[in-house]
């Protein structure tokens, strides 16, 4: 097995939304193929046919878009694959690891009836019959397991675990109307599918056995297991709604970057030292399953809120005005011609304290607001006529400014005030929102540069020409 090279693969089930746990189920496989030079696949575990929608694909798609976790080839549908599943049974039922079970309903309640009372698993009269005395009625076909001994699971996450043969009944693989099972036709995409390493939700872990089992009643060799614990809320509750959020796209609606959620959910159960901030190449260089820890893992907001401050102070200031501008839109605030580059200005002067792209979103109102700028009353209140007075000094000094950044202005305001022989906290204040109409703003040299000289000066005349 060693000398294959590496496929894993994600395996969702289309169930209307993404949970945050198959996110990072997708990267840590994501992580191990490119660590290991292999292959990342993805299938669509679709056999639900109710639940399975178009729509519930596409968010899967969305999803794994979103968070850059791209598989390496077309998406493998289950249900499409119907027909090798049942040739898998067929070649089973030849091999004699499969049987024909002519239980009726009736017969297998007596037989669940007794085999509770008598502490095991069910067992089918027809593992050992002859399939010469099969009656013409409906039948299963069910997997011929061992009955005794032991299958061990050798995870690389949770270590040996061992599940004794004598406490897994046989199978179902095909159901009455031929339709595959679920473990059945999982064993077989995987095994077509070339994939050498299933890593996935514990909650599979029991699947691991009989999964195993049919392995090797097809005669395969059963993949590299590993299955990682799920992820908790902060309180170390099973995640769920209350703990605000668990499904992907949710966290892209909070205003998350995908860059900030794969660093963050690298963490969660996997780590690299003290390590909290690192790029992608760094966490494909640095990932082993093995180093995936057997604990479940916390969700925990404020490092999560850390991470996205972090990639926000990084990011391109245009990507970002994109995804702001689309928070603005979403709160119906219409956009104008130039708005994009507006917001690119400004990003840099304003997102140092943002969490995240909302956060960012409110923190750039104020360049989109349109002139003349309604001012709030306490805005007119500072606005005396003192103050105005020096304001008119003020705009001169401005418009003469040889250059427009935050250490020229933030020279050239200290200067002036100086000059007027008051403090800054005299100009400030009343500037600040002459500039920003009231909403959240930077520094007051920030606020300029964010808004640029033309639309500056613009704001404060506009502010000037008001009727005392
Ligand atoms: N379809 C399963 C799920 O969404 C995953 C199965 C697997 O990874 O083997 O939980």
């Amino acid at each position: 097995m060693s000398d294959r090279p590496v496929v894993t693969r994600i395996a969702p089930s289309p169930t209307g939304a993404m949970h945050i746990g198959t996110a990072r189920t997708a990267l840590f496989n994501w992580l191990y193929a490119r660590h290991t030079g292999g292959k990342f696949l993805l299938r669509i575990e679709d056999t639900d046919r109710e639940r399975s929608t178009q729509d519930a694909v596409q968010v899967i798609f969305d999803g794994l878009a979103w968070l850059g976790l791209e598989a390496d080839e077309a998406p493998v549908f289950q249900a499409s694959r119907a027909d090798r599943h049942t040739l898998a049974v067929e070649a089973m039922l030849a091999r004699g690891s499969a049987y024909r079970d002519y239980m009726s309903p009736d017969e297998l309640e007596a037989e669940r009836a007794l085999a509770r009372t008598e502490g095991r698993v069910v067992r089918s009269p027809w593992r050992d019959l002859s399939p010469n005395d099969a009656p013409d009625r409906p039948f299963v076909v069910r997997l011929k397991a061992p009955a005794e001994g032991e299958t061990l699971i050798d995870d690389q996450v949770k270590g040996a675990v061992r599940f004794q043969n004598k406490d897994l009944d046989d199978l179902i693989l095909l159901r009455t109307d031929g339709t595959p099972t679920y473990n059945l036709a999982v064993v077989v995409d995987d095994h077509e599918m070339g994939v050498t390493h299933v890593i996935r939700g514990d909650d599979h872990l029991n699947n691991a056995a009989r999964q195993t089992l049919i392995y090797q009643g097809l005669g395969w060799t059963p993949p590299v297991w590993a299955h990682l614990p799920l992820i908790h809320g902060p309180d170390g509750a099973k995640l769920s709604k209350r703990h605000g959020a668990q499904a992907v796209s949710e966290f892209a609606d909070m205003g998350y970057l995908p860059e900030a959620m794969r660093n963050y959910l690298a963490k969660l159960g996997w780590g690299h030292g003290d390590d909290e901030i690192f790029t992608d190449e760094q966490a494909v260089a640095w990932f082993d399953i093995k180093d995936v820890v057997g604990a479940p893992a916390r969700l925990d907001w404020a490092k999560l809120n850390h991470l996205n401050n972090h990639y926000i102070r990084q990011a391109e200031p245009a990507r970002l005005a994109d995804l702001v501008a689309r928070v603005h839109q979403s709160r119906d605030w219409p956009l104008r011609d130039g708005d994009m580059a507006r917001l690119a200005q400004a990003i840099p002067f304003v997102r140092d304290g943002a969490k995240t792209t909302l956060e960012l979103a409110d923190a750039t109102v104020f360049v989109l607001k349109h002139r003349p700028l309604e001012l709030p009353a306490k805005a007119l209140e500072l606005l005396t006529p003192e103050t105005r007075e020096r304001f008119v000094r003020l705009r001169d000094t401005l418009a003469a400014a040889p250059t427009w950044d935050v250490p020229a202005l933030e020279a050239s305001n200290r200067a002036f005030a100086e000059r007027e022989g008051v403090g800054l906290g005299k100009i400030g204040p009343a500037l600040r929102a002459v500039l920003s109409g009231g909403s959240p703003a930077p520094d007051l040299a920030g606020a300029l540069v964010a808004l640029g000289k033309d639309e500056s000066l613009g704001r404060l005349d506009d502010a000037l020409s008001l009727n005392s």
